[in-house]
């Protein structure tokens, strides 16, 4: 056996390991030659002695088609034995003979082997400096915990989006994996910002800078006429800060789990200065929320969450999340601004497009939730003594290490503020459970049974029937009183009521699934609904679909606009089959509460309009719900 003692032609370049090949395949020998120029001189610095790299023969069963896309993934291309890598024969065959260019993978089998190279080189490396354990790499990855183990499975697994889904393997194969499209492919840096930033600081990998990466991002809502029909654009140039967003539970503020969230502080387009003027542009922000995706929209907002869903990364309008919380759900919404460097602000924002566009984890209600999920973003960002300062793991204990002085990650003092100063300084908007309930305070003096109950059990557990009873006795009655007065009380009855009827609504999709496996009429009956409402359960990349990876301008432009077209022909028509549907459902008998509730929901709603309308008033403005 003879050795071509590339060692000597390339100790420029390895200053302490030498790449040899054993054989006499000369092609072979400069695509190797290739390879190690391509790698920093100091790539493999960490390695003592020499790396050999060895052809193998591939056995019949498993011969390589010809066809780059069509490639079996149990094919062996390459592997690693201590220092010694083996490469398949017929690969370097194919890569001197076949030059077509394929959609898929690499794209050549020539760049092919180069990647098998790489790859293999990747883990000479991370076997002698552990960078697959390091973890940063695994927050950016995403694991359920920080592990040793670089041979467990990575909690990703959406294979649509990724270059090469064997990167899902286990920590190193994603480490290796990434590395080859990193040096290979110009376009990685924009399809996996997070990912290209940190390798190429980790492997000391020069970034490119050809590509141009694609901030745009689609809004999800909870409004299905809203989901995915607008963009925004989270370009680090535009967002003036990043504040830790924490929905605690209502009055008690320190009580309970609350949910972790960030908000992004995003200028009016029409700014031209990024400052604090921003703060002011509240409809442009958008908030980050990690949530399970529960993929059957008709149980969306069942509670109870047991760690069979995945969790995913929500871009939603911080109008809408600011309602949700402080209106529906009466909890105060905390938004505090981190201390963020202009390259933290960016590896942020970076790590956000990337999650958005490629990351399904799992939703486990104490390993890996809101808190968890939000803290590992976060410390992507951190140096590692920074974020082990971070080390609760629930929504309101995170929000307490966040803002303790001690810390550097937010303003001093903080934690020292009283609920009123927290309120001035912008940092708090209250729960509207205070204007609710004044406007219940007010309705007791004009209807006397009211006086009976407390504020929760109005909410709670008088029915509509009941409520519809008051009302209209109220309102036989209502000229007794002044103009003025009938006015507020007729705004204030229109208050609640929207309230109940949006809370109310919320709840009956998880009462229908109660009875899902008990009649298969019905169980049809709710699927037909999931079929309607397919658009609320698609993830962003089956929107929009990429080469893998966050979309370029092309990519999202052109099935952005295909999207809209095809959503607005359908939608108007399928929300009022949805409604319909909604209602046959319910007419069951062991709906009959339920349907009665709802009749005279919608029985209030007509006689306070019927008594506005004959006062040829327009008191109320329309709703979110009546949209
Ligand atoms: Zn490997």
């Amino acid at each position: 056996m003879k050795y071509i003692l590339l060692a000597l032609f390339f100790s420029i370049n390895f200053a302490q390991a030498g790449v040899k090949i054993n054989g006499e395949n000369i092609f072979f020998a400069s695509v190797i030659n290739e390879v190690v120029r391509i790698l920093p001189s100091d790539f493999l610095s960490s390695v003592d002695g020499d790396i050999i790299v060895e052809e193998f023969p591939s056995s019949n069963t498993e011969s390589l088609t010809d066809n780059l896309c069509q490639m079996s993934e149990e094919t062996k291309l390459g592997f690693l034995k201590q220092n010694k890598i083996f490469v398949n024969t017929q690969l370097i065959l194919l890569a001197k003979t076949n030059t077509t260019l394929f959609h898929c993978g690499h794209g050549t089998f020539l760049k092919l082997l180069k990647a098998v190279l790489i790859h293999e080189l990747t883990h000479v490396k991370d076997n002698h400096e552990k960078i697959s354990l390091d973890p940063e790499f695994q927050r950016i990855v995403g694991v359920k915990k920080i592990t040793l183990n670089s041979k467990k499975k990575v909690i990703n697994q959406v294979l649509e989006v990724s270059p090469d889904p064997y990167e899902f393997k286990n920590l190193e194969e994603s480490l290796a994996v990434n590395a080859e499209y990193l040096i290979l492919d110009p376009e990685y840096e924009c399809r996996k910002p997070a990912s290209a930033q940190y390798l190429s600081k980790r492997l000391g990998i020069q970034l490119k800078r050809i590509c141009k990466k694609n901030y745009d991002i689609l809004l999800q809502s909870s409004f299905l006429e809203d989901h995915y029909r607008t963009k925004a654009s989270i370009d680090p140039k535009r967002v003036y800060q990043i504040h830790y967003l924490f929905a605690s539970k209502g009055e008690s503020l320190m009580s309970r789990w609350g949910h972790a969230m960030f908000r992004l502080v995003i200028c009016a387009p029409f700014r031209t200065e990024i400052s604090e003027d921003c703060l002011q542009d509240i409809s442009h922000h958008v908030v980050l929320s990690y949530r399970a995706k529960i993929s059957d929209p008709s149980i969306n907002y069942a509670s109870g969450l047991t760690g069979k869903y995945p969790s995913q990364l929500y871009l939603l309008r911080y109008m809408e999340v600011l309602q949700e919380y402080t209106k529906f759900e009466l909890r105060d919404l905390i938004s505090i601004p981190l201390n963020l460097s202009l390259d933290q602000k960016k590896d942020f924002l970076n790590l956000t497009i990337e999650r958005f566009w490629t990351y399904q984890g799992k939703y486990y209600f104490l390993d890996n939730n809101c808190g968890t999920e939000a803290v590992k973003q976060l410390s992507s960002v951190l140096t590692d003594s920074e974020s082990a300062l971070i080390r609760s793991t629930t929504p309101l204990r995170i929000y307490k290490d966040i803002i303790n002085s001690k810390n550097n990650f937010t303003a001093y003092g903080i934690d020292t503020l009283t609920r009123q100063e927290l309120k001035d300084k912008g940092y708090l908007v209250e729960s509207m459970h205070k204007n609710f309930y004044e406007s219940f305070q007010f309705l007791k003096k004009f209807i006397p049974s009211f006086s009976n109950i407390s504020f929760s059990e109005f909410l709670k557990n008088l029915s509509a029937e009941k409520r519809f009873i008051e009302y209209q006795n109220l309102f036989d009655d209502l000229e007794r009183y002044d103009v003025n007065e009938q006015k507020m009380i007729i705004l204030k009855i229109h208050h609640l009521e929207r309230l109940l009827a949006a809370k109310y609504l919320q709840t009956i999709p998880s009462k229908v699934m109660k009875f899902f496996n008990k009649d298969s009429t019905l169980k049809h009956q709710v699927l037909t609904i999931s079929q309607e409402l397919k658009v609320l359960s698609l993830a962003p990349w089956e929107v929009i679909k990429s080469v893998y990876g966050v979309p370029n301008e092309i990519e999202f432009k052109n099935q952005f606009q295909y999207f809209l077209t095809k959503m607005k022909s359908t939608l108007e028509t399928e929300a009022e089959i949805h409604m319909n549907t909604l209602l046959s459902i319910l007419d069951k008998n062991y709906f009959a509460k339920e349907l009665n509730e709802l009749n005279h929901m919608l029985k209030i709603k007509k006689i306070t309009s019927s008594v506005i309308i004959s006062r040829n008033e327009e008191f109320i403005t329309r709703s979110t719900y009546e949209k």
